[in-house]
């Protein structure tokens, strides 16, 4: 039997081709918890993609709660950092706390996030972050920078294979001047 895999996932421009290459090796289940994207439409749009290639890739998808007014409570003063800042920092961290949260809970082995593919995110923040949850809660970080390997241009070649919609900016609103 395959290690059950927890695995947030942002969007499906980049997490279709991870969870297609990691479901030779996990039993996956994907997390969609970004209650920093905005505007509501944006944050449907991408929940409705994933839907169509989890029916395809015959996965399951779990949704978390979507409290954007929240999740702007905690970059509060932190709007105007750059990309990859602290506002960045603290993102990565609830979604990945709360991934974390849920995986130990329903009883998987690890728990991850595709957000390390993209070149916008800092990934040595993310398996900080990652490991020090995995501490906390008591369940395995699979801890890989995705990009490696030529990982986000892969995931690229594989949208467009697929005509899956990719966004052109990370999610919360301080990204779309980017
Ligand atoms: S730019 Fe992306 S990672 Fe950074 S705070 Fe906004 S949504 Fe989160």
């Amino acid at each position: 039997m395959k290690p059950k895999l927890f695995l947030h996932i942002c969007c499906i421009g980049c997490g279709a081709y991870i969870a297609q290459d990691l479901k030779k090796d996990y039993d996956i289940e994907l997390f969609f918890f970004n209650p920093n994207i905005f505007p509501l439409e944006e944050y449907e749009k991408r929940l409705e993609e994933i839907r169509k290639v989890a029916r395809s890739e015959e996965l399951e998808v779990s949704v978390g709660d979507y409290d954007h007014d929240a999740w702007l409570k905690l970059v509060r003063g932190h709007e105007l950092d750059p990309e990859r800042g602290e506002r960045c920092r603290i993102c990565y961290a609830k979604r990945l706390a709360e991934t974390a949260r849920e995986a130990k809970e329903r009883g998987f082995d690890h728990f991850a996030s595709t957000l390390s593919i993209s070149p916008h995110k800092d990934a040595r923040a993310l398996s900080e972050i990652g490991n020090k949850l995995a501490t906390l809660y008591g369940v395995k970080f699979l801890d890989r920078d995705f990009k490696k390997g030529d990982g986000f241009k892969k995931s690229c070649q594989l949208s467009r294979e697929l005509g899956l919609y990719r966004q052109t900016y990370c999610g919360c609103e301080f990204s779309m001047r980017h």
